[in-house]
């Protein structure tokens, strides 16, 4: 039988499935995965533990459910993944970039050649919150019939499963738009984590209270707009450090300060 390498991009490609209801569904989507060579399973507080309901679904990926992370939040389920890409059965805002599965798929693999990536799942009844989208650097849709746009959990998780499979067979996950140089021959730019933007962002909150900039209901809006921003732009850790020394200073903290140029 052939295996697989896994010591490949796949393994650093993660399945986040966003307080999922139903064991069986959980089972399901470990069974999708598997069948493409997906083998990263994160659950963000599930309503239930991988069940008997769940091991009867993963017919045979159950090693997927074992190895699967439980984690209460999802900052804890992305904390060191540089691209994260929320989907949604209906179209939103254009405040994201929409993407099609085929890109999605490019993306996720090109990123995972540098480092981690994760595909956001939402809740069976309600899908991502906004809240859970902001932390999101592109949105993707599976095109379906406008009046019946919504697929079963794991059915949604096959499309996505497959078109990285197809994606990585075909060799086609040179990226538009490539987070590193590769095409340009420039050196791989070292993208903050979730966790770094996090931090920025809370760093700006702060900044923004103790600043005295806006009111506290304005200030979420433009807290949005910011996510928005740097979700578009993808900073990389220099770019986040060079931002929080600024936010520092703005703060008024003494050791952020630069030296006083000589005045003679
Ligand atoms: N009623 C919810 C549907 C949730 S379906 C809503 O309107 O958002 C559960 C999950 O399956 C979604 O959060 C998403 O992760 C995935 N999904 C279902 N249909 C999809 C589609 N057309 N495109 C992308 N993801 C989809």
């Amino acid at each position: 039988m052939m295996t697989e390498n896994p010591d490949n991009a796949l393994a650093r490609i993660r399945f986040v499935l966003v307080e999922p209801t139903l064991g069986g569904n959980i089972g399901a989507v470990a069974r999708a995965m598997k069948t493409m060579g997906l083998s990263r399973l994160e659950l963000v507080a599930p309503k239930q533990l991988p069940d008997a309901e769940a091991l009867a679904r993963a017919c045979g990926a159950d090693d997927l459910l074992q190895h699967a992370g439980i984690h209460a939040d999802l900052p804890a389920a992305i904390a060191d993944c540089r691209l994260v890409i929320g989907t949604s059965a209906r179209r939103r805002t254009l405040d994201w970039e929409t993407l099609e599965p085929p890109e999605t798929a490019r993306r996720l693999l090109a990123e995972a050649a540098e480092g981690e990536a994760a595909l956001l799942l939402g809740r069976e009844s309600s899908g991502l919150t906004n809240a859970e989208l902001a932390r999101c650097q592109f949105l993707v849709h599976i095109p379906t019939n406008p009046d019946f746009s919504s697929l079963n959990l794991a059915a949604a998780a096959q499309v996505f499963a497959y078109e990285i499979r197809r994606c990585r067979r075909e060799g086609l996950s040179e990226p538009t738009g490539a987070p590193s140089n590769a095409l340009s021959g420039e050196p791989a730019r070292d993208l903050a984590t979730a966790q770094e933007l996090e931090g920025l962002h809370a760093h700006l909150a702060d900044t923004l209270r103790d600043i005295g900039f806006g009111d506290p209901d304005s200030s979420k809006k433009l807290l949005l707009r910011l996510r928005h921003l740097f979700n578009r732009a993808r900073p990389d850790r220099v770019e986040i450090n060079i931002l929080r020394g600024i936010l520092s200073a703005a703060q008024g903290r003494k050791s952020s300060k630069r030296p006083t140029p000589p005045t003679d």
